[in-house]
């Protein structure tokens, strides 16, 4: 990961609870330690700005999971991404597998949702990844290049984007892809962002996600064009992250 400052981003989905906060705490204490890994945590929205508080004064940064695109209105159950930032967040996961899935949310949507990101002034991190159908039938980088191509604005810089290639199959399954197709698909996306942000792209964060666990974290991390992780499952023990992120620093 030379050369790039790694971010390791915990994605809590719909988990936790008041008592997880001590997590928070854990992780919190432990990032002031750390001077070379970038570290934030993305609870449930009920959580944020309990978690922003426990977190406040430490270099761990809050996020919020997904955002609206519009900064407010009649949408019941959504949040903007003003919201998070007035929560004490700092970043925001967009386009998500499981919000592209669940939520039929499509690449102009995403793209609408970094740029909403942008406007609260936090820092946006961006899911693409294919199916398993979709990389049996050899349109893996077919698919993350046009999922780019749709939903990553204008604009984009390394201070305010950070992409993660989370391949569906790969998310809460305990499988992970060969080094050589983390590889591929990172040199792939950095090449689609080159394209489109000369020079700029070069320092744009690109994570793998997809069953990160403390026990392959330094392997993946080896892989070439890797700067960090997007965790899921393995983000919600405290041990377990900071195992993650000690792998990240080890690097
Ligand atoms: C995720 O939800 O972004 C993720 C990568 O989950 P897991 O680590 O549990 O596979």
């Amino acid at each position: 990961m030379a050369g790039i400052r790694p971010l390791i981003a915990g994605n809590w989905k719909m988990n936790g609870d008041e008592q997880s906060l001590a997590e928070v705490r854990v992780v919190s204490e432990a990032a002031r330690l750390e001077s070379s890994v970038d570290v934030a945590i993305c609870p449930p929205a009920t959580l944020l700005s309990r978690a922003a508080a426990v977190a406040a004064s430490t270099p761990l940064a809050v996020g919020g999971q997904d955002c609206h695109a519009a900064v407010n209105g009649a949408h019941t159950g959504d949040i903007a991404a003003e919201m998070i930032a007035d929560a004490g967040g700092s970043l925001v996961i967009v386009g998500h597998s499981e919000r592209r899935a669940d939520h039929g949310e499509g690449d102009s949507l995403v793209r609408a949702k970094a740029e909403a990101a942008w406007r609260a002034g936090i820092l946006a991190i961006l899911c693409v990844g294919e199916t398993e159908a979709e990389r049996r039938a050899g349109k893996a980088q077919e698919v993350v290049g046009s999922q780019l191509d749709g939903s990553v604005p204008d604009g984009s810089t390394a201070l305010n984007l950070v992409v993660a290639y989370e391949p569906v199959w790969a998310i809460g399954t305990g499988l992970v892809p060969t080094g050589g197709d983390i590889a591929e698909m990172h040199a792939h996306v950095r090449a689609k962002l080159l394209s489109r942000f000369p020079g700029e792209a070069h320092q744009i964060r690109i994570l793998y996600g997809g069953s990160v666990k403390p026990d392959n974290a330094s392997e993946i991390f080896a892989v070439d064009g890797v700067n960090g992780a997007l965790v899921g499952g393995a983000s919600l023990k405290a041990t377990d992250f900071l195992t993650i992120v000690a792998a990240a620093r080890s690097r």
